[in-house]
């Protein structure tokens, strides 16, 4: 479907190529109406439609001026800015041939995807191996997203999903149930779905076979000394131990008995190597669990450095992309391969993904999920895909911000900023703004000169009508927030904003207010309960400095309950030794109630809107049966947050 729609724009591309403008505005126009309420031309993220669109418009000089041209066709416009920034720098990379790929290898590969991938003429199978332990965080997208991109997008091939379900300690049905989702979320389409138990037999006799090759050998030193032999590349005394000994070993871990428990297998590389990976890795243990998929079928179970190498060639893993921090186990993967003359997959590293002030660990997420110090996995204050899209995130941001990364091997620890920014480009075009107050110390106000109160209809969003329409009320009676209204002096004049100049006649406090209110006590002044403006519309809104958000009592308010969160951590960025709880944050939320305009109770949840004034907000909880409405502040980049 989406790929017809795509070739479909490929074609009508050439509409916008001839030189005469009564030729191309037909199809602008028609561009424009269809990107009102979309962020791209097919879909939620970029596709060659958009590009070959693009460029046919920036390589026509009359159609981009009209085009750029302001408020002429506003939302071509800003699909076309939009493009021009964001993909330009990746599709002029992505489209050079293999030998200016070549050359631009080694330059900055900021989002370079040309990055010499061995043997793709004979077909492009990738795989990205969660283990179901948790939710799907920033990082995992990461992988995923670049795993998806090498599979479907740069090239004509497969990837699969396999769920490495190596540890039974910590891996549950749940969480590879929320992994399917989130992928789907993020519109990723494995073409298989596998897992590491699926080949707990193959693998079992993969290491009998070592073993009988003599490539691999038991071994029950204890951790400790285990640890000192292979800092000082010292042989095990078992390394040389008979085959049979070894296999009688190897059956007795299979049966859990507690001597099986205490043995382990490892493979027997080399400890004189200067690469410590190769030190005689362990690749097998004793740990007689529970498996949430075999049960208690195994009581022996593959370690990472083995099932690894082994599922991906039998799998059909032609590019097995990981993190850099496995650069080191490269080496030792390619030993696997040709110790049990496995068919080769080409490794390639990738930087991992790091954010200022976050921790992307599931050992440490699953703690504070534990101990209740958020509200779970999907909480908007976590560094998972459900936790930042419940923050605000819009999928095409996530994959924009991503992408652009690339498959980049340099490791670089990401301000939030940035994506958050990125976020604010997509939200910012199609969020209806709306108007909320402050409901503590809210000043009530009387405008003498307002017409009768009336309900008059107008654009939700200035610059986009599309986005629909609100009611709002003018009347005598309105409210406004309290710093506003401290701030006026006697006789200013002020704008309300969207209705026009009034006048401030006298400000006044009521004693009981003043008591009863804590920004007296701070302040030592009593907060003003009440003001009296006087309606000036023929004074001119570009004069006034204060413009400032009213609301009609005259009509149903609407109570909602605003969040604005704040890192988990204190730090920017967590050292290897640090523990990391020292450095939580101890106020992480910050809630504010607010009166709102009554078309917020038309709100649902997941919309994503503007409160004037105040920022951008994801609903959380739409309003309903008197219940106030649950908002969260959607970052926009600004200040870091
Ligand atoms: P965690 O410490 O969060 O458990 P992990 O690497 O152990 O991380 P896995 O479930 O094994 O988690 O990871 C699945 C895939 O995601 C792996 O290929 C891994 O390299 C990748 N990955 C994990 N964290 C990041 C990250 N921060 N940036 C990029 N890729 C990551
Ligand atoms: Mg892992």
């Amino acid at each position: 479907m989406a790929a017809a729609q795509i070739a479909e724009w490929q074609k009508r591309a050439e509409a916008f190529k001839p030189l005469n403008l009564k030729q191309i505005e037909g199809p602008i126009a028609e561009l424009d109406a269809h990107l009102t309420l979309r962020s791209y031309i097919v879909g939620y993220s970029v596709t060659d439609a958009d590009l070959d669109v693009w460029k046919a418009i920036r390589g026509n000089r009359i159609a981009h001026s009209s085009v750029i041209k302001q408020g002429l066709y506003i939302n071509v416009s800003r699909w076309f800015n939009f493009i021009e920034e964001s993909e330009r720098p990746v599709v002029e990379l992505a489209s050079r041939g293999k030998e200016m790929a070549k050359k631009a290898e080694g330059k900055s590969d900021q989002g370079n995807y040309d990055i010499g991938l061995q043997g793709t003429e004979k077909g492009v199978v990738t795989r990205f191996p969660p283990e179901p332990s948790g939710y799907l965080h920033i990082g995992h997208a990461k992988a995923a997203l670049l795993n998806d991109y090498f599979a479907h997008k740069k090239y004509q091939g497969k990837m699969i999903l396999r769920f490495d379900d190596t540890n039974p300690t910590n891996e549950k049905q749940e969480f590879e149930d929320s992994i399917v989702k989130d992928l789907e979320l993020m519109g990723i389409k494995p073409d298989q779905v596998t897992h590491t138990s699926d080949y707990f037999q193959e693998l079992y006799e993969a290491a009998v076979k070592m073993i009988k090759n003599g490539k691999a050998y038991a071994d029950n030193t204890p951790q400790e000394i285990l640890r000192d032999e292979r800092m000082n590349n010292v042989d095990s005394k078992h390394r040389n131990d008979s085959i049979e000994d070894n296999l009688a070993h190897f059956e007795e871990m299979k049966k859990g008995t507690p001597e099986g428990t205490t043995w382990f297998i490892r493979a027997k590389i080399n400890m004189q190597d200067p690469n410590g990976a190769m030190r005689d890795p362990v690749i097998y243990r004793c740990s007689p669990q529970v498996h949430h998929r075999t049960g208690d079928a195994w009581k022996i179970y593959p370690t990472y450095d083995f099932a690894c190498p082994v599922v991906d060639a039998v799998e059909g893993v032609t590019h097995a992309l990981r993190t850099t921090e496995y650069n080191d186990r490269d080496a030792q993967f390619q030993w696997m391969l040709k110790a049990m003359d496995l068919r080769h997959v080409y490794n390639w590293n990738f930087a991992r993904m790091a954010f200022v002030r976050t921790f992307l660990s599931k050992r440490k997420l699953t703690k504070i999920v534990d101990k209740g110090d958020v509200w779970g996995w999907d909480d908007p204050r976590m560094p998972t895909v459900r936790g930042i899209r419940r923050r605000g995130m819009t999928v095409p941001a996530l994959q924009e911000v991503i992408l652009s990364q690339g498959p980049s091997k340099s490791i670089t620890l990401m301000d939030w900023t940035k994506i958050w920014a990125t976020n604010k480009k997509h939200i910012d075009p199609i969020a209806g703004r709306y108007t909320a107050i402050d409901t503590k110390d809210k000043v009530t106000v009387t405008v003498t000169g307002a017409p009768a109160t009336h309900t008059d209809m107008k654009d939700l969003h200035a610059k986009n009508p599309a986005v629909g329409q609100k009611k709002v009320v003018f009347s005598k009676n309105i409210i406004l927030d309290q710093t506003d209204v401290a701030s006026f002096a006697e006789g200013e004049e002020i704008t309300l904003m969207n209705w026009g100049n009034a006048i401030v006649k006298s400000k006044s406090t009521t004693v009981v207010d003043a008591l009863k209110s804590p920004l007296a006590t701070l302040s030592g002044n009593a907060p003003i309960s009440s003001l009296e403006l006087e309606l000036h519309l023929q004074g001119d809104v570009k004069k006034t400095s204060k413009k400032v958000t009213w609301l009609s009592t005259d009509q149903e308010l609407i109570p909602v309950k605003l969040y604005e969160f704040d890192y988990l951590l204190t730090k920017d960025k967590l050292e290897e030794e640090d523990d990391f709880e020292k450095f939580l944050n101890p106020t992480t939320s910050v809630l504010t109630e607010c009166l709102a305009d009554c078309n917020v109770a038309d709100l649902k949840e997941d919309d994503i809107m503007q409160f004037d004034r105040k920022g951008f907000f994801r609903v959380d909880k739409a309003f309903k049966n008197g219940e106030p409405a649950v908002l969260f502040q959607i970052p926009t980049g600004k200040g870091g947050k």
